[in-house]
């Protein structure tokens, strides 16, 4: 992913003669805002808040008679240019394919909770993976990692990673002595619903890096939406889990699911977690309504009632010092594809298939199609490239609806398997109800940014 820190101090004047001739920057866009107008390149991490009398001028720039500190701000933040200096948006942004360091393995589809949402109706069927399969994937990828001295293993996938927790324990070890033998640095994370024993979540303390947990907020909300699997109470595993955890002083990551029910709680949520005392990210996302999500009737918020949520508990959060993220952003990270999904990703199914996408394990899932792209079979991963290469096309560049949106390269086309399972075709972002909310946060970071650069001012 390409970094464009979002400007801040123009650079010196660069005009050289009245008489030169200038162009708009090929992904500019014009937004506006109230009474005024934000002028927000995102390739070049620029935005600037003008009143019409300043737009039409930039939209002239060649036939107006534009004042000289005007034109030396716009040439100094990439807004325009000296005519032929413009380079495409593809060329701007350069994401070439990354060795593959990184490795996530599903251990088991077992669950010993049942979330109403769950995407993957986890814990419906019982499959763990061998560690002859957790082997053959891993070393798969071996190679790269010598060659980029690193390797990343992540526990995820359709039941909780920990219901198989001797095969973890068994292939972290296995991780680690190839890494200690090969020079290679081994991270771990996993991904948890936070429900299990003390001496495991001790072992996870003390072995796994990062830990994310998923967790939806006090004891009523987590209870109704994410109880046991014989419908009690998590709520108080998952607060020992926590208490082992701060002893050890280990750190949380947090993903929390908004449901209708729970979407005008986001901030008390974030007041729950900061008093965890050792959680500071929390990344928040509107239930999505599929798997058994549909069984439970479990619904989705308005789009416009998660973002004023969402956005209020954002402030919130910053005030006391913590983090909320969106999957949509941050300002001045630029992309292209919206996620490792799109043939960056090598996930491993604990049947031994090879997946870009973490909802899409199974081959009756008709997405499987696009996203299964390998498999473990006669001891070693057999993998489709042209799957891969068809993956890698579904860039924001190929997404005719995204081609006007200003948030295009905060988004990039956004969920490519949501918007399979919504439209069958992960190249139409029509009907996408979550673009509101992606429109949303960007129009929300780029007024923040203007309002703590310069007070509001206009150009
Ligand atoms: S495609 Fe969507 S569901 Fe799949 S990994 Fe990416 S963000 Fe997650
Ligand atoms: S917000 Fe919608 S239109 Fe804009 S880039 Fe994302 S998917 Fe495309």
């Amino acid at each position: 992913m390409n970094k464009t820190a979002v400007k801040d101090n123009p650079e010196p004047a660069q005009v050289r003669d009245q008489k030169d001739k200038y162009v708009l920057d090929n992904e500019l866009f014009f937004i506006k805002d109230g009474s005024s107008y934000m002028i927000y390149s995102p390739l070049k991490g620029a935005i600037v808040r003008v009143n019409s009398a300043a737009l039409r001028a930039l939209k002239n720039i060649n036939s107006g008679h534009p004042g000289k500190k005007f034109l030396n701000r716009m040439l100094s933040l990439g807004i325009i240019g000296p005519a032929g200096s413009q380079k495409d948006a593809v060329t701007v942004i350069d994401e070439k394919p990354r060795p593959q360091t990184s490795i996530t393995l599903f251990p088991t589809t077992r669950c010993n909770l049942r979330c109403s949402y769950c995407f993957a109706s986890g814990g419906d069927r019982s499959v763990d993976m061998s560690y002859e399969t957790a082997v053959i994937a891993i070393s798969h990828i071996l190679e790269d990692c010598k060659r980029m001295k690193r390797i990343r293993l992540s526990f995820h996938g359709g039941g909780e990673p920990t219901m198989n927790m001797p095969l973890i324990r068994k292939v972290t070890r296995f991780v680690r002595m190839v890494s200690e033998s090969s020079g290679i640095n081994p991270s771990f994370s996993i991904c948890t619903n936070g429900v299990f024993s003390e001496d495991n979540a001790r072992w996870i303390a003390e072995n796994i890096n990062s830990v994310t947990l998923s967790m939806d907020g006090p004891r009523d909300l987590q209870d109704l939406q994410r109880p046991m699997r014989n419908g009690g109470s998590s709520f108080d595993n998952i607060m020992r889990t926590v208490s082992t955890f701060r002893e050890l002083n280990k750190k949380l990551n947090v993903r929390t699911t908004v449901t209708a029910n729970g979407v005008d709680r986001i901030k008390e949520s974030i007041l729950f977690f900061k008093n965890l005392g050792i959680v500071s990210t929390i990344q928040a996302e509107p239930v999505f309504e599929c798997g058994r999500c549909l069984k439970m009737s479990i619904c989705s918020p308005s789009p416009q009632v998660f973002l004023r949520n969402f956005l209020e508990a954002r402030s919130y959060a910053i005030s006391i010092g913590m983090n909320l993220h969106y999957s949509t952003g941050p300002l001045g990270e630029p992309k292209t594809y919206f996620c490792g999904a799109l043939g960056h990703n090598f996930f491993v199914t604990p049947e031994g298939l090879v997946t870009s996408c973490l909802e899409i394990a199974r081959l009756d899932d008709p997405r499987s199609a696009h996203f299964i792209y390998g498999r473990i079979r006669d001891g070693e991963v057999q993998i489709d490239t042209e799957k891969i290469a068809l993956l890698r096309k579904r860039t924001v560049f190929n997404l005719k609806q995204c081609q006007d949106c200003f948030a295009k390269f905060s988004c990039a086309g956004d969920c490519p398997a949501k918007i399979s399972y919504l439209n069958k075709d992960m190249y139409d972002t029509s009907n996408n109800s979550r673009c509101e909310i992606n429109k949303g946060v960007v129009l929300d970071e780029m007024r923040t940014m203007l309002r703590e650069r310069s007070g509001g001012e206009h150009e």
